[in-house]
C-alpha cells in the first residue's frame, strides 16, 4: 500500500494514548467511569504531537475538540468522545486491531491500518489501569530528528510504580530512597556480586563470609523475647544444622517454613551464640519445595530461573522494606522492558574508536553479569561494562571542563608585560637564587601573564618547596604594570606569616603590602580596606575577608590562592570577581596526584615544584606505641639538650568539641611541664585563642623563649621556625596522610637532622589496618608525591580533599586512583570533541549537549577555579 506513513516522532508523541485505549478496548467500553485524568493525558500527548504533526495538524485539533470536557462527562458522552478520538487517531497513525475493532463495532467508518503503532512493543497491563501518564516504549533516535525527540517524554522517566510487580507499598519505599523512575533503578548499580552457582554444605560455609546453602526446614518458631523474632532451624544433607533468624518478617514468611520444605539460603554465616552451631540473619531465601515432594536442585537453579540464585548475583545497597530478591526481580523487569531505551550519549564513532560497549549492554551486564565473568565471580564488577560506565562519567566531566576552558579563552583578560628584564630584576632581589623548579614555574607563569587569555594555573609543590617566592615574583610582575595582587590564605596564622615574610622581602622596593583579616580591630580594618580600595596597597595578603563584600580593590590584576582546597569554590569565585578577569594562580602543598589534578582542574595548567631548596635535612620518622612514649620523650630531651626546639601536636577535634580541645591542650601542656620536661618553658597555641594571644605564643616560640610548643593542628600550615628539629604527634592514627606530611614539613627546615615521632594507640584507642598502613607510609617515605598517591588510594578522592569543598564530582563507577588510563582517554576524546564541535551543534552531539546542560546546570562558571 502506498499510504503515507507518519513520522516516528509523531508516533512517539501519541504513544502514551495507547495503553488507556487498549484498556478501554479490552473492557469493551464498559469501564469508562474508571478512566481518570484522561483528558489531561490526551492534551499532554497532543501538545507533544503538535510541533511534529506537519500536515496532520487539523486532526490533532479535532482530537483536542473531541476530548474537551471528557473527564466531567457522563458515560454515554464519554463513549462517543472516545470512539471519535480513536477514529481520528487511526487516520494519523496505525492502531492495533484490538483498538480499532471497538470502533467498527460502534459502526463508525475507520481508516485502514497502517503499520507503525501496532509494531511497537506491547506495554504490560499494569501500565494501563486508571491511566496515569503512561510510559513510552523506547524511542528510536533518528539522527536529524534529535531535536524533536527531545520533546518526547524519555521512557526512562517512567515512574517505578508503573513497573509490573511494583505495588504501592514497594513503590513508596523505593521513592523514599530516591528511586522515582525506571532510569533511577537502571542506574543504581550493584555494590558487589556474589557467586551463587554452587551451594555449599553447612560445614563447608566459612564463618564471616557469604555463602549459599541448600537445606531442609526442621522447625520454625516465633520467639517472643525482648524482641520478636522468627527462628528457623535447617538441616543439610550431611546432617549439620543451621539456625536462621529474622527480626522483621511477615507472617507469610513464617508460613512458608513447613518442616520438610527444601530451601536455598544465601547470606553471611556467623557463629551461633553460646557456641551453638552456625547462624544466618535475614538470609535471602529461595523455596525449592513447599513440603514433602522434592524438585531436583539442578532444575531449580537454571540460570535465569531466578536472579537471586544459581548464578552470579548482584548485591545492591539495602532498601528498607524491599527484600533483595524483590529488588532484583524489579530490576530485571525494568531491564527487560526499558533497556532498549538506554540511548548512548557517546557518539557511535567514539564507542568504536575506544572499543567501548553500548550503554545498554554495559548496564545490563553490570546488573546481571554473565555467569562466566571472572571478575563478577570474585565479587567485582565486570571489567568491560565497568570501563564503559567509568569512561562516560569521566568523559562528561572532562567535556564540561573542555567547554569551560574554551569559554575562558574567548573573552580576553589582562596582558601583562612581564618582560625577561623584569623577571631577572625581581628574582635576583630575592635573598637566595631560585631553584631550577622555581625558575621554570616563574617562566611558565610569566608566559601566561603575558597572554591576554586569563591565567588559570595551579602551582603544586611539596611543603617547603618555596611556593611563596614564586607567588611573590608573579605579584611583582603584576604590580609593575600598575595592578594590585591579592594573596588569600586559609588561616589567620598563615596570612599573618605570609604578610610578615613578604613585607621583609619587599623592604626597600617601594611595594606596599597590606594585611586584611577578620580579626583586625575595626579601626585597623577600616584603614586596610581604604588603602586597598584606593590602590595605595599593591599587594594585599589576607584570609577569606578578602572575598567579603566590604573589600573593594582599586585595580586587581592577579589573584593568588594558597592551599586552594581549603576554600569553598564560591569564596574563590567571589575574590576573582573583584577584578576584571584577573589572572589566577592557585597554590597547593598537598601534592595532588596527576589523576586527580586532571579531573579537578582539567581546565587548569599545572606547574610543579619538584625540587626542594638546598640545605634541607632529612627527617627521620618513627612510630611509637603509647606504651613506648618514654622513648619518644628521650628523643625530644636529647634535641632540647642540643639547643633545638620541639613541637607537640594534638589532633584537632570537631567544632562541637572545641572546648574539650582547649581543655585537652591545656592539660597536656601542664602535664608535660609537671611530669615530663621539668623546668622547660612550654608554650601553647590552639584554635580558641584570639589572634593576639596566638601571635604572642608563636613569637615566644620563634624567638626561642619557649622550647616546646604544644599545638592543635593550627600549626599545620605556615609555621617557619628553622630551629625546631623534632615534632611529636599524638594520636597520629587519627590524622590523614597528607595532613601528617604537612605537619612533618614544619621540621627539617634548619641545618640539624630532624625527627618526627608518631604516637599511636594512646588511651587504648584501637585503630584499623588503614591507619597502620598510613603510619608505615610515613616511616617509609618523605616524598610528598608518593604520600599523596598513597593517601588517595587509602582514602578515596572524596575524603582526600574533603568532599564538600573539593568540588570533586561524585562518581558512581569511576575510581580515580585506579582509572587513570580511562581518564586519560576520556580527556583526549572530550577535548578533541570540543575542538571539532565547540558549541556541540552537530546532530550526533545533541543528546550529549542536552545531558551536559542538565548535569552542569549552573556549575560551569565555577569549574574554572576548581
Ligand atoms: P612552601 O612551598 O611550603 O610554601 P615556602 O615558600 O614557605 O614553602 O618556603 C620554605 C622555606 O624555604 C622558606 O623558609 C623560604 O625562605 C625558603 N626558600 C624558598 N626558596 C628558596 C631557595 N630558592 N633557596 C633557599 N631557600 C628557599
Ligand atoms: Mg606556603
Amino acid at each position: 500500500m502506498a499510504e503515507p506513513t507518519a513520522p516516528p516522532e509523531l508516533v512517539l508523541a501519541l504513544l502514551s494514548l495507547l495503553p488507556p485505549l487498549r484498556f478501554v478496548a479490552r473492557t469493551n467500553l464498559t469501564k469508562l467511569n474508571t478512566l481518570r485524568e484522561f483528558e489531561p493525558l490526551v492534551l499532554r500527548a497532543l501538545a507533544q504531537a503538535r510541533p511534529v504533526a506537519g500536515s496532520k495538524k487539523p486532526q490533532i485539533q479535532q482530537i483536542a475538540e473531541a476530548i474537551a470536557g471528557f473527564d466531567r462527562a457522563p458515560d454515554a458522552k464519554r463513549r462517543a468522545a472516545l470512539l471519535n478520538v480513536i477514529r481520528i487517531l487511526s487516520e494519523i497513525v496505525s492502531l492495533p486491531h484490538e483498538v480499532t475493532s471497538v470502533v467498527s463495532q460502534g459502526a463508525l467508518p475507520i481508516a485502514s491500518t497502517r503499520p507503525e503503532l501496532s509494531k511497537l512493543p506491547k506495554l504490560s497491563n499494569s501500565q494501563i489501569e486508571p491511566a496515569p501518564p503512561a510510559p513510552n516504549p523506547p524511542a528510536k533516535a533518528s539522527p536529524n530528528a534529535a531535536a524533536q525527540n527531545a520533546a518526547v517524554r524519555d521512557p526512562l522517566l517512567t515512574p517505578v510504580a508503573l513497573l509490573k510487580g511494583v505495588g504501592p507499598a514497594i513503590s513508596q519505599r523505593l521513592q523514599l530512597k530516591g528511586f522515582e523512575t525506571v532510569g533511577d533503578l537502571l542506574l543504581n548499580l550493584p555494590r558487589r556480586y556474589e557467586d551463587r552457582r554452587h551451594p555449599k554444605t553447612i560445614a563447608e560455609a566459612p564463618l564471616g563470609e557469604r555463602s549459599m546453602i541448600a537445606a531442609t526446614v526442621i522447625k520454625a518458631n516465633e520467639a517472643r523475647g525482648r524482641k520478636r523474632r522468627l527462628e528457623v532451624r535447617f538441616r543439610d544433607d550431611a546432617g549439620d544444622t543451621l539456625l536462621a533468624l529474622w527480626f522483621h518478617f511477615r507472617f507469610d514468611l513464617f508460613k512458608k517454613f513447613v518442616p520438610g520444605a527444601r530451601v536455598l539460603l544465601g547470606g553471611e554465616v556467623k557463629a551461633g551464640f553460646r557456641g551453638g552451631g552456625k547462624t544466618m540473619t535475614h538470609p535471602d531465601v529461595e523455596m525449592l519445595t513447599s513440603g514433602a515432594e522434592q524438585i531436583p536442585l539442578g532444575e531449580q537453579l537454571g540460570k535465569g530461573a531466578d536472579d537471586s540464585f544459581g548464578g552470579i548475583v548482584p548485591i545492591y545497597s539495602e532498601i528498607e522494606g524491599v527484600p533483595p530478591r524483590s529488588y532484583r526481580r524489579i530490576v530485571r523487569r525494568a531491564l527487560d522492558e526499558f533497556a532498549p531505551a538506554l540511548r548512548d550519549l557517546l557518539p557511535a564513532a567514539m564507542l568504536a574508536r575506544r572499543n567501548l560497549l553500548s550503554l545498554r549492554e554495559s548496564i545490563s551486564e553490570t546488573h546481571f553479569p554473565d555467569t562466566f565473568s571472572e571478575e563478577a565471580a570474585k565479587g567485582r564488577s565486570p571489567g568491560e561494562p565497568r570501563r564503559r560506565l567509568a569512561f562516560e562519567e569521566l568523559f562528561l566531566v572532562q567535556l564540561g571542563l573542555a567547554l569551560k576552558r574554551r569559554g575562558t579563552r574567548i573573552e580576553p583578560g589582562i596582558a601583562f608585560r612581564a618582560t625577561d628584564e623584569s623577571i631577572a630584576r625581581i628574582t635576583s632581589a630575592l635573598p637566595w637564587p631560585l631553584t631550577s623548579a622555581q625558575k621554570r614555574s616563574v617562566q611558565q607563569i610569566a608566559k601566561d601573564m603575558r597572554s591576554p587569555e586569563p591565567m588559570n594555573r595551579l602551582l603544586q609543590g611539596d611543603v617547603g618547596s618555596g611556593k611563596t617566592a614564586v607567588a611573590l615574583s608573579a605579584a611583582r610582575l603584576a604590580i609593575e604594570d600598575g595592578y594590585q595582587a591579592a594573596l588569600m590564605a586559609p588561616t589567620e596564622i598563615l596570612a599573618e606569616q605570609h604578610h610578615r615574610l613578604l613585607a621583609a622581602m619587599l623592604k626597600g622596593t617601594g611595594v606596599h603590602v597590606e594585611l586584611l583579616t577578620g580579626s583586625l580591630g575595626a579601626k585597623e580594618r577600616n584603614f586596610a580596606e581604604r588603602v586597598v580600595r584606593t590602590g595605595t596597597a599593591h599587594l594585599v595578603v589576607g584570609t577569606h575577608a578578602l572575598a567579603e563584600e566590604a573589600t573593594q580593590f582599586h585595580r586587581l590584576g592577579l589573584v593568588i590562592i594558597d592551599e586552594q582546597h581549603r576554600f569553598g569554590v564560591l569564596t574563590r569565585q567571589r575574590l576573582m570577581t573583584k577584578g576584571a578577569r584577573p589572572d589566577t594562580l592557585v597554590m597547593t602543598a598537598t601534592p595532588i596526584p596527576r589523576t586527580l589534578a586532571l579531573t579537578l582542574y582539567g581546565d587548569l595548567d599545572v606547574s610543579v615544584l619538584d625540587e626542594l631548596p638546598p640545605g634541607r635535612t632529612p627527617i627521620a620518622t618513627k612510630v611509637f606505641k603509647d606504651a613506648q612514649r618514654d622513648k619518644a620523650y628521650e628523643v625530644v630531651r636529647r634535641e632540647l639538650a642540643a639547643g633545638h626546639q620541639a613541637y607537640v601536636v594534638l589532633p584537632l577535634v570537631e567544632e562541637s568539641e572545641k572546648l574539650v580541645e582547649l581543655k585537652a591542650a591545656t592539660i597536656e601542656r601542664d602535664r608535660l611541664a609537671a611530669e615530663v620536661f621539668h623546668g622547660v618553658p612550654i608554650g601553647l597555641v590552639h584554635g580558641r585563642q584570639s589572634s593576639e594571644e596566638r601571635a604572642a605564643a608563636m613569637e615566644r616560640f620563634r624567638s626561642g623563649k619557649d622550647k616546646i610548643l604544644v599545638a592543635t593542628t593550627v600549626i599545620e600550615v605556615g609555621v617557619d621556625v628553622p630551629n625546631a628539629s623534632v615534632m611529636m604527634i599524638e594520636h597520629a592514627e587519627r590524622f590523614g596522610l597528607s595532613q601528617l606530611h604537612q605537619l612533618r614539613g614544619r621540621v627539617g627546615r634548619g641545618a640539624a637532622k630532624s625527627y618526627c615521632l608518631l604516637i599511636t594507640g594512646a588511651s587504648g584507642a584501637e585503630f584499623g589496618a588503614s591507619a597502620k598502613q598510613r603510619m608505615k607510609v610515613m616511616e617509609d617515605t618523605t616524598d610528598g608525591f608518593k604520600i599523596s598517591e598513597a593517601d588517595l588510594e587509602l582514602r578515596g578522592p572524596g575524603e582526600f580533599l574533603g568532599t564538600r569543598q573539593s568540588g570533586i564530582p561524585d562518581f558512581a563507577v569511576a575510581e580515580l586512583a585506579r582509572d587513570q588510563k580511562i581518564l586519560a582517554e576520556a580527556r583526549e576524546e572530550a577535548f578533541a570533541l570540543i575542538e571539532l564541535d565547540p558549541t556541540l551543534s552537530l546532530a550526533q552531539h545533541q543528546e550529549l549537549r542536552r545531558h551536559l546542560h542538565e548535569r552542569w546546570r549552573g556549575r560551569l562558571s565555577l569549574a574554572r577555579v576548581g
